[in-house]
């Protein structure tokens, strides 16, 4: 190592996740993503690259805890009670290595527009009498007609997952993030903070953001095609002038081994935004009794409807 080296954060390992984490100023005994305590410490990687722009954090760890508090009060009183118990220090703050996507699109389309119209129908009724009688009444019909066409956009805040620990469609849940706030990235700016090395290939976070950028195209069409309703929309897209910026996003992470046989759980907070994602474990003994008083109710109603 050359004395250069020094002013490096510590880079380590996670054994488990494979997620590359450096720390500068703080400390963490278990992966942030995976919670295992399996870290090996090395030298940082070459080749990776380095952050152009950062979104900061906008609170700390306690604005976090109150964030999760909320939600999990939002979510049913099954979740496990477990939950609840984090503490403030089981929730990392982690900037998370990111690819911001921008690119034109040129798209081909073709959709069956459907527009309505009512007509006047005549039909014949027997009467009770046994009458034939003749009537009219309105009905509303669809008449489909093709229509086919260009359009170019300009596609531009993609935003996908360059991290090991955490995978692009769970981030996915917690943004949007605002990019006016994005900074040019300086280290000082995350000093202080778990930062993960950049562990995907810029080209597999490339076509996953043209893939995004598509069904963006295809949002954008859904709001633009004519007509009462459409349908068999079909498009192609081809991308070019594609720029792909490495970034860092803030994300607040707590991962709960909550019990050795069952999965880990993730609850993920945006950083910016306070936007929450995770899967509450349902607690089975509280729904088991909430069944059993439930039924209980009801053969009370049944009970004394019986007898009243
Ligand atoms: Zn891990």
């Amino acid at each position: 190592m050359v004395a250069g080296s020094q002013t490096h954060a510590s880079t380590f390992s996670c054994g488990n996740c494979g997620a590359s984490l450096a720390f500068s100023g703080v400390r963490t005994e278990t992966c942030p993503y995976c919670a295992s305590p399996n870290f090996v410490e090395r030298p940082p990687a070459a080749n990776r690259p380095d952050p152009q722009f950062v979104v900061t954090f906008t609170g700390d760890s306690a604005v976090a805890k109150l964030q999760l508090d909320r939600w999990l009060g939002n979510r049913s009183l099954f979740a496990d009670a477990q939950l609840s118990h984090a503490k403030v220090d089981d929730i990392r703050g982690v900037y998370l290595p990111a690819y911001l996507y921008s690119a034109v699109a040129r798209t081909e389309y073709s959709a069956q527009i459907g527009e309505q119209y009512t007509e006047t129908e005549t039909y014949t009724e027997t009467d009770t009498e046994g009458k034939t009688v003749t009537k009219t009444r309105s009905v509303t019909r669809t008449e489909y007609r093709p229509l086919a066409g260009k359009h170019v956009g300009y596609v531009a805040d993609i935003v996908v997952s360059a991290s090991a620990g955490l995978p692009n469609t769970e981030l996915t849940q917690v943004e949007p993030f605002d990019l006016k706030q994005m900074r040019r990235y300086q280290p000082a700016l995350v000093s202080g903070w778990i930062t993960e090395e950049f562990s995907r290939i810029a080209d597999d976070c490339k076509a996953m953001s043209r893939g995004e950028a598509v069904e963006e195209v295809g949002l954008r069409l859904r709001r633009f095609m004519p007509g009462d309703n459409y349908s068999d929309l079909q498009w192609r897209t081809a991308v070019e002038w594609e720029s792909l910026d490495p970034i860092l996003v803030p994300v607040w992470v707590l991962a709960l081994k909550y019990r050795d046989d069952k999965p880990l759980l993730r609850v993920v907070i945006n950083g910016q935004t306070g936007k929450v994602h995770g899967k509450a474990p349902l607690d089975w003994w509280k729904i088991s009794i909430a069944i059993v008083l439930a039924l209980g109710v009801i053969a009370a109603i049944v009970i004394f409807g019986a007898t009243s």
